[in-house]
């Protein structure tokens, strides 16, 4: 083998590794007889009902091949409904992965009309509009939607799988982690505002849509709590007339300091709740 033929196949060699590797890290979560979860940092959802497969956010096409090849594995049921839970690309972009012709692409108007334009994206062939609506399965399979406004993205929906007493919530409880950097394309007070009312729903299991799929209502009350938390330093040190441009650095919120991305995100979560207090959002 000459050295070049040498080193193009160590190179492919390193990519296909490469690839392996990041395909291994997509793993399969199955919550409930007929309920999966798939992703490795972000995850979908599928539930199978009695005729067909309802796909939650098919992320992207990546993960989206991931899901259906998750999904041929237990059951050759057709893929009759993929839903978005919000705007946002990275939830939405692989839906192309489940198109036929014969496949729905529900979600909130909100949602629909605020998709920036991406040629990936397959634009909602349904919404629903207001703050909750249902839909039937056969079998007592009832999905609820639920909408509470303007908090992260545009028309972000909790999922709640009667049959189950559990809810699907996407990016607004993420477990583990302080928020994402600096909020982007969010509504702090008005997501504080979204855990109140979905503490106010009917359920025991919650599933999340990054860092780890299962959790309990604990998790609903710890994000509370943190941007209770978060809001009471930046408070404080307002009263304290820490000079504005020192704050997002004065503040330390050592309780949480396991979690993770605290030293790189802490400074930028504060900088987002710092912006909501001089311009009012
Ligand atoms: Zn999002």
């Amino acid at each position: 083998m000459t050295k070049a033929k040498h080193i193009i196949a160590l190179v492919v060699c390193f990519a296909f590794s490469l690839l392996e590797a990041f395909a291994q890290d997509i793993k399969t979560f199955q919550v409930a007889d007929n309920l999966y979860f798939v992703g490795d940092r972000t995850f979908s959802c599928f539930y199978i009902t009695e005729a067909s497969v309802i796909v939650i956010d098919p992320l992207d096409s990546t993960r989206a091949q991931a899901t259906l090849a998750a999904i041929k594995k237990v059951t050759n049921k057709p893929i009759s409904t993929v839903f978005y839970s919000h705007n946002h690309w990275d939830h939405i972009s692989g839906g192309k992965v489940f198109q036929n012709t014969d496949t729905k692409f529900i979600s909130h108007i909100e949602a629909k009309n605020n998709i920036a334009p991406n040629n990936a994206v397959i634009t909602p062939t349904e919404t629903w509009q207001g703050n909750t609506t249902s839909y039937d399965f056969e079998n007592g399979q009832v999905l609820e939607l639920f909408y509470f406004g303007p908090n992260h993205g545009a028309g972000m929906t909790v999922f709640r799988f009667a049959e189950h007493n559990a809810v699907f919530i996407v990016d607004l409880v993420v477990p583990d982690r302080v928020l994402y950097a600096y909020l982007p394309d969010a509504k702090p007070k008005h997501w504080v505002e979204s855990l109140e009312q979905i503490q106010k729903l009917k359920f025991e299991k919650v599933y999340m849509s990054h860092m780890r799929v299962d959790g309990n209502r604990n998790d609903v009350t710890f994000m509370q709590e943190y941007f209770k938390a978060l809001y009471a330093a930046i408070d404080k040190e307002l009263a304290n007339n820490t000079p504005f441009f020192d704050i997002p650095y004065a503040v330390k919120l050592p309780q949480y300091a396991h979690l993770k991305n605290y030293n790189l995100w802490l400074p930028m979560n504060v900088w987002r709740i710092l912006m909501e207090k001089s311009i009012g959002q």
